[in-house]
């Protein structure tokens, strides 16, 4: 391919970029980040040349689409909800299906003034989603990988957000030694998260844009639900009387995700379907006593 205008760029690309399920679209999402430019420019320049280094750019990001690497990695954002986050291979991409989760914590919530924790928040995705649409939402986001607490903390910052704040923790466990300092414990209305629930041995690991995401936010033992085991434990020390757990989990991981809560105690367990009628989040509202 020679250099040449916004048009020929974006067909050559479509072309070879065919094995994706939107060629097209990453073809634009590509050429528009090379150019440091939004989509309508490229419709309303087709026939602009390209410079040297903006060609040279968008063949490097056309390369690696060629080899899996997901569009979010190589233009380094994804949208999630009405944000847009930044995102790198220390965390997992958002996904769509999360605005469920989020959806389902609003309609929970009203609007009253709320303390939400978020579990494993990775970019911050699902924490500042539920920030931006309250201001009297106070939102805490954990996560156990140093870099994911800083792309969320950066995310905070890019969108303006002022009431979430992000914390290095292995699941609960700041929380757990502020409770052992004789700090009183910090309790929330609603724990939200969606935690690693994929088996080891699931084919889809090895497909798309998973090959490419750190296997610590995607897998989990026993049978993918450990992780959610452990949420479920100890997310009640953590809950106001009345506060309630929600999590999204895998298509068939519904009835095991309802066991769990419905043993240790929890009330009102319920699960929902995402837009393709699939399970995808349980919840369970704890009372003391
Ligand atoms: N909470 C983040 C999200 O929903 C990351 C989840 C994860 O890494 N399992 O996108």
């Amino acid at each position: 391919m020679e250099k040449s205008d916004i048009a020929s760029c974006l067909s050559w690309a479509k072309t070879i970029l065919c094995e994706s399920e939107s060629p097209a679209l990453d073809a634009e999402l590509l050429l528009a980040k090379a150019l440091d430019k939004n989509r309508t420019y490229l419709f309303t320049w087709p026939e602009k040349l390209l410079g040297n280094s903006e060609f040279a750019l968008f063949k490097q990001f056309v390369e690696r689409r060629l080899h899996g690497e997901p569009i979010a990695y190589i233009v380094g954002e994804q949208g999630f909800w009405t944000l847009t986050l930044k995102v790198n291979a220390s965390t997992l991409i958002p996904r769509p299906e999360t605005e469920l989760l989020v959806e389902l914590a609003l309609d929970l919530l009203a609007n009253k003034a709320a303390q939400i924790l978020d579990l494993g928040t990775g970019t911050g995705a699902i924490a500042l989603a539920l920030a931006s649409e309250n201001p009297t939402f106070s939102v805490l986001g954990l996560d156990c990988i140093p870099e994911a607490v800083q792309l969320a903390t950066e995310n905070q910052q890019q969108c303006g957000i002022t009431n979430a704040a992000f914390e290095l923790s292995h699941w609960f466990s700041v929380l757990d030694d502020q409770a052992r300092d004789g700090d009183d414990r910090r309790r929330f209305d609603l724990i939200v998260s969606n935690p690693p629930y994929i088996d080891s041995s699931d084919p889809h690991l090895s497909l798309g844009d998973v090959r490419f995401e750190p296997k610590s936010a995607l897998v989990a033992d026993q049978e993918g639900l450990a992780d959610i085991q452990l949420i479920a434990n100890q997310a009640h020390h953590y809950l106001l009387d009345g506060g309630w757990l929600m999590f999204e989990h895998g298509y068939d991981q519904g009835e095991s995700a309802r066991k769990i809560l419905t043993a240790l105690g929890y009330q009102r367990v319920e699960t929902f379907q995402d837009v393709g009628d699939r399970d995808r989040v349980t919840r369970g509202q704890w009372f003391a006593g």
